[in-house]
């Protein structure tokens, strides 16, 4: 397997080199050249397959041989070795409770993947690589946590001061050893625009390898599909609707891979907060960009989504037939607030904010259309201070998130500057 830039200036690299490189000289995205498709033996079978042969066989094709089948099988097996339940809430909708990882949300399946993909890659290199991730809050946590303790490797985490949630901080400040967390005066597009300049900046990249680990990377990217896979082993009846909560447009583009390799859906619906670059571009086929605003759902905060020219380019950049399978809505922060607050006392069920966004747009598109879904719940309530505000509760704490608060918080304040981000790399070197 190859993969070319969506900028189609770089050339084309394996599977390897993508991981690598994590994003092409020309500032584009890495893109398979081919949609590998399941054949229709495997479609009627997979159910009755274990997460983790599924997660093999979905993901070998874009390896394309770069890592050894005994090697990919045992890093499947290590990406998936929790619970992805698929929970009934009302008649017609479901959640599939992608929260069950070690830092609590969906993240954790990209971030395993990828951190293992690098250690095998490393093994025989000398030189050290350094991992320099922005988060809006929860791909810090799991891509520290992934890497944590990987001999070679440094990671460098960007966040938005203030712009996280209380166990989000946590996780993101308190691993240590080879993990540097970065509080920045910014918000999240500010972290991601620093970090895209150090990968672009050849002073840094010639003294060592620095790769991002942003849903960008092919390693976080692709291994996402695995959870429609999981959904709809878990389904009976009809293709469902699948509804993602969607920010940078990762998890949404890689369920559509999915379904193009020969998954049934019936429709996806993109469901975004007040940040609606997306919804307004289904509606106006005009993509302009803006500078996110903060809301409850902060994961979602984005007002740049990197990874949306991937569903174009799945889509062949044809407009009518991206419509025809993608609808895109935007729940603003008191339908979010109203949702978590109607479906806790009718359904007994407790949603966090993001997945309170994926509720309210699939429901309205089932009130419209008919039909049944499925929406992804990306992260556990107990991440979201907010939760406990507009709901008196967060339901049980899992265990883990109470031991957090007992240990040592180390983080480095930094401005929205890209010499003191330098400072920091150089130091790492
Ligand atoms: C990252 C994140 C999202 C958005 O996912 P994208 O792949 O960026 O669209 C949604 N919910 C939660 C909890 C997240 O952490």
């Amino acid at each position: 397997m190859q993969y070319f830039s969506t900028n189609r200036v770089s050339p084309h690299v394996s599977f390897r080199d993508a991981v690598l490189a994590g994003q092409p000289a020309d500032k584009g995205l890495y893109f398979p050249t081919e949609l590998p498709r399941l054949t229709p033996d495997w479609l009627a079978s997979f159910r009755s397959l274990s997460n983790e042969q599924i997660a093999f066989d979905v993901i070998r094709p874009y390896v394309g041989g770069d890592i050894d089948d005994e090697s990919l099988y045992e890093i499947a097996r290590e990406t998936v070795n929790f619970s992805f339940p698929l929970v009934a809430v009302t008649e017609t909708i479901a959640a599939l409770e992608l929260f069950h990882g070690p830092t609590l949300a969906f993240k954790d399946v990209g971030a395993r993947f990828m951190s293992r993909c690098l250690r095998h890659f490393s093994r025989n290199r000398a030189e050290k690589t350094i991992v320099l991730v922005a988060t809006s809050g929860d791909t810090g946590g799991a891509v520290a946590a992934g890497f944590h303790g990987v001999e070679n490797i440094e990671v460098v985490i960007l966040y938005p001061k203030g712009k996280v949630s209380k166990v989000q901080e946590l996780q993101l400040t308190t691993l240590g050893g080879n993990v540097t967390t970065l509080e920045l005066h910014g918000t999240f597009d500010d972290c991601q625009a620093l970090a895209k300049r150090a990968l672009a900046d050849t002073d840094i990249m010639s003294r060592v390898h620095l790769t991002s680990a942003n849903s960008i990377n092919v390693a976080r990217w692709l291994p996402q599909q695995f959870y429609y896979f999981y959904a709809l082993k878990q389904w009976e009846g009809d293709e469902p609707v699948v509804c993602v909560p969607s920010g940078n447009f990762g998890n949404l583009a890689s369920g559509i891979l999915a379904h193009i390799s020969g998954l049934p859906v019936r429709k996806f619906i993109a469901a975004c907060n007040a940040n609606d670059v997306v919804p307004r571009f289904m509606d106006s086929q005009t993509y302009e960009p803006r500078d996110s605003v903060s809301t409850l759902s902060n994961a979602m905060d984005v007002g740049s989504p990197s990874n949306f020219v991937r569903i174009l380019e799945i889509f062949g950049h044809r407009f009518a037939d991206l419509k025809e399978k993608l609808e895109a809505v935007s729940v603003s922060d008191e339908a979010t607030t109203a949702t978590m607050r109607d479906v806790f006392s009718r359904c007994n069920y407790i949603l966090d904010p993001h997945g309170a966004v994926g509720f309210r747009a699939l429901e309205d598109h089932l009130n419209e259309s008919g039909g049944r879904g499925i929406f992804l719940e990306t992260a556990h309530p107990v991440k979201f201070d907010s939760v406990s505000d507009i709901l008196g509760t967060q339901g049980d704490v899992p265990p883990g998130v109470l031991e957090l608060f007992d240990k040592e918080r180390v983080s480095i304040e930094v401005d929205n500057d890209y010499g003191q981000l330098k400072d920091v790399l150089v130091s790492k070197i």
